[in-house]
């Protein structure tokens, strides 16, 4: 006999089963489906369910799209590409060059010391030179290749460190000999030490009259940076950006300490790198400067970098001319993104485009679990921020695109309550959550909200050590509401007070240090027990205190209106016929949004 189950199998049994992730984007099940993207839209909408191609859908919704379009849905594990593990491509190791970066504080002299050596140092190439900033340069120095990274900023930075791969090697840390330690300055060091990066001091515009280095030195060993002459190991250097002295010691110290560390990399097989800048061009779409950290990267490879993916369509050197391949520690522009990679995130090589496209949806899809992850945060950042009764909200937004962030910045501007409170941007900017963000947060007693975007695993952990809460989301409206309710829970609650009624102490039948039984005639309005029992002496405030018992005669009552009443009141004052009594009503309000 054939049962219901083994009749269904048997009408079933021309569905192909296809293999669908537990979070989906309808862009991604279009392919899988291999259906327009708009008929998909179009069968959700007949099913309820009113959708955009940018949106997800959960298996269970899926699934039901899979079926009708003849598929059977199977849930798919997901592969995660852990970008913090270590390459374990085979291949030939050999030695490779040094990667700096250069950090300090804003005017300190970073992009004139970069320039200078740039100038200076870089042999331009045959193609005419320079045309195009890419982020990053490589100079010849004494037979030796330094690579610097020309984006001084702490955000690329922290957010490329992150990653949990170290791009950079040597930082050099700027400190204008005129200004000494400045806030900036000990971001840098924070970051770069969080790194356990090595560190040369380098004291620019040391051209200037009348500086002091011995308190910069000083300045810094309170940061835990101590320079040599100060017994420590941390070298240091005066450079000037203007004359050009001390440049080349600093090019020697980078080239010492790189020589001591032994760099080395796999220089043959599947390449890996790390986006440190990303760019659109009309021209030829969308491209990104990548650092390589392994392997060597040749026109034509398939690769996925994130949520993204792509296939190298060109390479260009730091100088603007085309090469065919790209080695360990060398950056590159790399042309053939399908849309816009993260900066931070690893470029890495796969075996064919269907590879890439499935791993980067992969990646879409752990980062969209993260979002739904980290929004039980919600609850405690409230409980924290209500305990500190703040004037404004002060926040760090961190968005997907310049356009979703202006959109939400003028949102939350327009948020204000009835008592002047709002909501403060205290930094925002595009790209992932990075430690840089979590340390302006912690500067700025501030949050961090992301939007569309992922939290980079440091940034996780740097948030956790300074107690900095990340809200992410992925709907502006989620943003908009939450941000509204937490201003409202962290103005905290006014209180108000009215007089209810108004009375005068006939006799004290009982007094003890905290405990008092009065009798007292009600002059005017009505008294619950819950209203404050004020006392007054000559108009002078005596205290007050709450309310236990409301006798009437002999019997309790709950409200006392016109007449004589006997109250039993907790007062840790002393109190005597003739004083005056005032009921006060208490209430606490919240702040209402204007
Ligand atoms: P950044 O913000 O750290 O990149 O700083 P800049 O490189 O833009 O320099 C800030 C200012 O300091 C500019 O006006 C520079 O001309 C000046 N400056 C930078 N380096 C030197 C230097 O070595 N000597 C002198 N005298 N001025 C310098």
């Amino acid at each position: 006999m054939l049962d219901k189950e083994e009749a269904n199998k048997t009408s079933d049994q021309v569905k192909k089963k296809i293999d669908i992730p537990s979070i989906v984007k309808l862009t991604d099940l279009s392919i899988i489906l291999d259906e327009p993207v708009t008929e998909i839209i179009k069968k959700l909408l007949s099913n309820g369910v009113l959708a955009t191609i940018n949106d997800n859908i959960d298996f269970d919704t899926a699934a039901i799209l899979a079926d009708d379009f003849g598929f059977e849905a199977v849930e798919k594990k997901l592969e995660s590409i852990d970008f913090d593990t270590e390459d374990n491509e085979e291949g030939e190791i050999d030695k490779r060059a040094p990667i700096v970066t250069v950090m300090g504080h804003v005017d300190h002299g970073k992009t004139s010391l970069l320039d200078y050596i740039r100038e200076t140092k870089v042999a331009l190439s045959e193609s005419g030179g320079i045309t195009q900033h890419i982020g990053s340069y490589q100079v010849e120095y004494k037979d030796q290749i330094i690579t610097f990274l020309d984006t001084p900023g702490h955000a690329a930075f922290s957010a490329i460190r992150a990653q949990g791969t170290k791009v950079t090697d040597v930082v050099v840390l700027v400190v204008a000999a005129d200004d000494g330690v400045k806030p900036q300055t000990v971001e840098a060091i924070k970051l770069a030490q969080a790194a356990n990066l090595p560190i040369i001091v380098a004291i620019t515009k040391i051209d200037k009259p009348g500086v002091n280095i011995d308190v910069i030195k000083q300045q810094l060993g309170e940061y835990g940076i101590l320079t040599e002459s100060w017994g420590g190991k941390v070298p240091l250097v005066e450079v000037s950006a203007k004359t050009g002295a001390g440049v080349d010691d600093l090019l020697d110290l980078i080239s010492l300490i790189s020589e001591i560390a032994e760099l080395s990399a796999r220089k043959t097989g599947r390449a890996r790198g790390i986006v440190i800048e990303a760019q659109h061009s009309t021209k030829v779409g969308q491209l990104a400067t990548v650092i390589i950290k392994a392997g060597n990267l040749v026109v034509g490879d398939n690769f996925v970098v994130g949520g993204t993916y792509g296939k190298v369509k060109a390479l260009q050197d730091y100088n603007n001319k085309r090469v065919k391949e790209a080695l360990p520690s060398m950056p590159v522009i790399v042309t053939g993104f399908a849309s816009e990679p993260q900066v931070g995130d690893m470029l890495i090589v796969v075996s064919n485009e269907k590879e890439a496209r499935n791993k980067a949806a992969d990646n879409r899809v752990l980062s969209t679990n993260k979002i739904i992850k980290t929004k039980g945060a919600l609850e405690v950042l409230v409980d924290q921020i209500k305990s500190q009764k703040v004037q404004n909200l002060n926040i760090v937004i961190k968005a997907d695109t310049q356009g979703s962030l202006q959109a939400i910045t003028n949102q939350l501007l327009e948020i204000k309550t009835d008592r002047g409170n709002k909501i403060i941007v205290i930094t925002s900017g595009v790209g992932n959550v990075s430690e840089s963000d979590i340390l302006a947060a912690a500067g700025g007693s501030a949050f961090v909200i992301g939007f569309k975007i992922r939290i980079l695993p440091g940034a996780i952990k740097m948030a956790q050590k300074e107690g900095i809460k990340i809200l992410s989301y992925d709907i502006i409206y989620e943003l908009t509401d939450d941000l509204t309710d937490i201003l409202i829970e962290s103005v905290g609650l006014k209180r108000n007070e009215e007089v209810m009624a108004i009375g005068e102490v006939l006799k004290v039948f009982m007094s003890t240090p905290k405990q008092k039984i009065v009798g007292v005639k009600i002059q005017k309005g009505e008294v619950k027990k819950e209203y404050l029992f004020r006392v007054y002496r000559e108009d002078k405030l005596l205290g007050e205190g709450s309310i236990t018992s409301i006798k009437h005669v002999a019997d309790e009552v709950e409200v006392a209106s016109k007449g004589d009443f006997g109250f039993s009141v907790k007062i840790d004052f002393k109190i005597k016929e003739d004083d005056k009594v005032e009921f006060i009503k208490v209430e606490h309000s919240k702040a209402k949004i204007i």
